[in-house]
Formats: structure tokens, C-alpha cells, sequence
């Protein structure tokens, strides 16, 4: 593998995003005998999967999950890798494409920029995550206690969980499902399709860990579709965790505290809620990076009203143009097995563009 500080000038295949989607296409391009340059923003690679303490359904750890996919991709000669690094711009090039990168890592050295030319492009940039500040009635970041779900992850990894106001231990937590997903006005009008499973695997955590704490999950509707996730569901509701239907529509803290309230109404029992707990877990969903959008713009991809990639076919990789595809939540939000089943995907339609080129 190109150390990481050096820039090819070019490749056959440029891919933008070092996550599971990403690492997954470069691994079978490599596979195919075919150059590839990585593009990552973030100083390693895995993106959010790397700091997941555990991937659904099987629950391993997430950096295991990244750590043989990068121990393969850095075997191989074929492979050069950016770090800490960006796509200025990108556009069509005679029958293929050429693009400025910046890069900061340079060990001490000065930001890097050069050009680098490929004959197809792979967008797999992930996405980030809704602001819960849009949702101010759910209290983030006003109230210490309610936290967004990428916080818990870090909460979560401590071992015994405390409350971030006063460190004292958790003896009820609520996950608050949906938070800016399904809802165009604050968020995104389409499901983020992964936070159901998270609150499955992170309530089910906790129960292991501790059955005395009160877990609670406040959903719209459990989507719960993909392969063993009807048996993680089952398994919360066996450990304990108990589901109210009906988003909360206020959180507030004690009053003369400490902890906090959880507000809502029972749709199925058609009463009103208010559950006293220690900490507030906000699901937020997913949304395109400003700068993926900016990214599709200038390779001419086009975007629907949720600012997904067009993707005409069937497969779900290619877009409207030809050269470009796109792997993992770039395209649409999804779990690590589609992400990396996508990235493999993108791959093949890649070669086969790479095969058509040079005929
Ligand atoms: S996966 Fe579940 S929590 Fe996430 S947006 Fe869809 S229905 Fe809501």
C-alpha cells in the first residue's frame, strides 16, 4: 500500500470514503487486480462503524469488523489510501475523470494537494447525523440528561452508566425513537432504516449488564426487516425492555431534580405518559453531508427531493452518470451488511465500466 502521506496522480478507480462501503469496493476491486485511490476525511479508516461497539445482528465489534477489512486492503501494492483528506473537486475528464485532493496527512509536512485522474468514481461518504437541536421540545442540548445516540455510544463504552450531570448511575434510561427522521420539517422525511436495531441492541445491552434498569423504548413503528432482526426485537422484549407506542412530545427535567421526564401519549392505549428517568436517549437519523451534495453536483449526479443519488437500474450503484457510482448510505441509509454488500456491488458495475473503457 502507497504510504499515506503520498498522492497518486492516478487510478482506475477513485473511491471517496473510507467506511465499510468504501473499504468493501476497494477489496474486490483490489481482488480484480484493479488501482484504486481512497479518499477519507477522518484520520482512520472504518468511519462509524470503527466506533460501534457492536454491529447488528451478530453483534461483533465494529472496529473487529473494520480491522480485517483494512488488514486486507493494506496487503495489497494496489492500494492507496489518503487520510485525513478531500475532494475540492471532481469533474469529467475525456473518458474519464480527474480530481483535485487536499491532504492534511503529512506527518509535520504542509497540506498536499495535487490531481489525480481515474477512470471511474465510487461515492461512498456515509452520511451524517439529523441535528436533535431542531427538535428543541426533546431538550438537546439544553437538558445535560438527554443525550443523542452517538453520545451513548460513548456513554455505553464506560462500562457502568452514568448520568452526564451528576455521574451518579443509571436507574432508567428511554430511547426516543425517529428523532428529525420521517419528518421533512426537521429533519428528513424518509426512515434512517437503522436506529430501530440500534435501540434493540443498545436496550437489550443494558438489561445484560444491569436487569434492574428501567428500559424503555418510545417508537412510532418498530421496523424491524432485515435478516434476524425480528429475533433481537423478540429478545428486548424477553429481557425486559418495554415499548410504548407514541413519541414523546416533551422532555423537561424534575422539577427541584435530579432526572428527567419523558412526555407523551400512548397511541395504543390512548392515555397520556410521563415516565421518570435518568437519562434520554435521542435515535437522531441520517442526512446527506452538505459536501457529498456538493460532490454529486459536480459529477453532474442527480439528486431526488431527499438529496439521494439518482440511481437508475435495479442495482441500486450506478448513477446518471456513467463512470459513478455510489455504495453504502451515500445512496440511501442502511445497515453494515447492505453497506458492504452495496460496496461490493458498486465494485463489479465499476469493472465492468473499467472494461468498457478500454475496449
Ligand atoms: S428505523 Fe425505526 S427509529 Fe429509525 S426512522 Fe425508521 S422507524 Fe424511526
Amino acid at each position: 500500500m502507497t504510504p499515506a502521506s503520498a498522492i497518486p496522480d492516478k487510478a482506475a478507480v477513485l473511491i471517496i470514503g473510507g467506511g465499510v462501503a468504501g473499504l468493501s469496493a476497494a477489496n474486490a476491486l483490489l481482488g480484480q487486480g484493479v488501482d484504486v485511490a481512497l479518499v477519507e476525511a477522518e484520520d482512520r479508516l472504518g468511519g462509524r462503524v470503527r466506533r460501534s461497539g457492536s454491529v447488528f445482528p451478530v453483534l461483533v465489534s465494529g472496529s473487529e469488523v473494520v480491522a480485517a477489512m483494512e488488514a486486507r486492503l493494506r496487503s495489497s501494492h494496489r492500494a492507496h489510501v489518503m487520510l485525513e483528506s478531500r475532494v475540492l473537486s471532481a469533474r469529467r475528464s475525456g473518458k474519464g475523470f480527474e480530481a483535485e485532493v487536499e491532504s492534511d496527512h503529512r506527518e509535520g509536512g504542509p497540506v498536499a494537494r495535487a490531481s489525480i485522474r481515474a477512470d471511474a468514481v465510487i461515492v461512498a461518504t456515509g452520511m451524517e447525523a439529523v441535528d436533535a437541536g431542531q427538535i428543541p421540545e426533546l431538550g438537546y442540548p439544553r437538558i445535560k440528561d438527554v443525550v443523542t445516540s452517538e453520545g451513548f455510544e460513548g456513554l455505553v463504552g464506560k462500562g457502568v452508566l452514568r448520568r452526564p450531570s451528576d455521574g451518579e448511575h443509571v436507574r432508567a434510561l428511554a430511547f426516543v425513537q425517529c428523532v428529525g427522521s420521517r419528518v421533512q420539517s426537521r429533519g428528513v422525511p424518509y426512515c434512517s432504516s437503522v436506529c430501530c436495531m440500534n435501540a434493540m441492541k443498545w436496550a437489550s445491552a443494558v438489561r445484560e449488564s444491569d436487569p434492574s434498569i428501567e428500559t424503555y423504548v418510545l417508537y412510532i413503528d418498530i421496523r424491524a426487516h432485515g435478516k434476524g432482526y425480528e429475533d433481537l426485537y423478540r429478545r428486548a422484549r424477553e429481557k425486559g425492555v418495554r415499548f410504548i407506542r407514541g413519541q414523546p412530545s416533551m422532555i423537561r427535567p424534575v422539577p427541584g431534580g435530579p432526572g428527567i421526564l419523558v412526555c407523551g401519549e400512548n397511541t395504543l392505549l390512548k392515555e397520556l405518559y410521563e415516565i421518570p428517568v435518568d437519562l434520554g436517549v435521542l435515535n437522531v437519523g441520517m442526512r446527506q453531508w452538505p459536501e457529498t451534495l456538493a460532490l454529486l453536483e459536480m459529477l453532474g449526479v442527480g439528486v431526488d427531493h431527499a438529496g439521494m443519488p439518482l440511481s437508475p437500474g435495479w442495482e441500486g450503484v450506478r448513477t446518471n452518470t456513467e463512470g459513478v457510482f455510489v455504495a453504502g448510505c451515500a445512496e440511501a441509509p442502511k445497515d453494515v451488511r447492505d453497506s458492504m454488500a452495496q460496496g461490493h456491488a458498486a465494485a463489479m458495475a465499476a469493472l465492468e465500466h473499467l472494461q468498457g473503457v478500454q475496449r
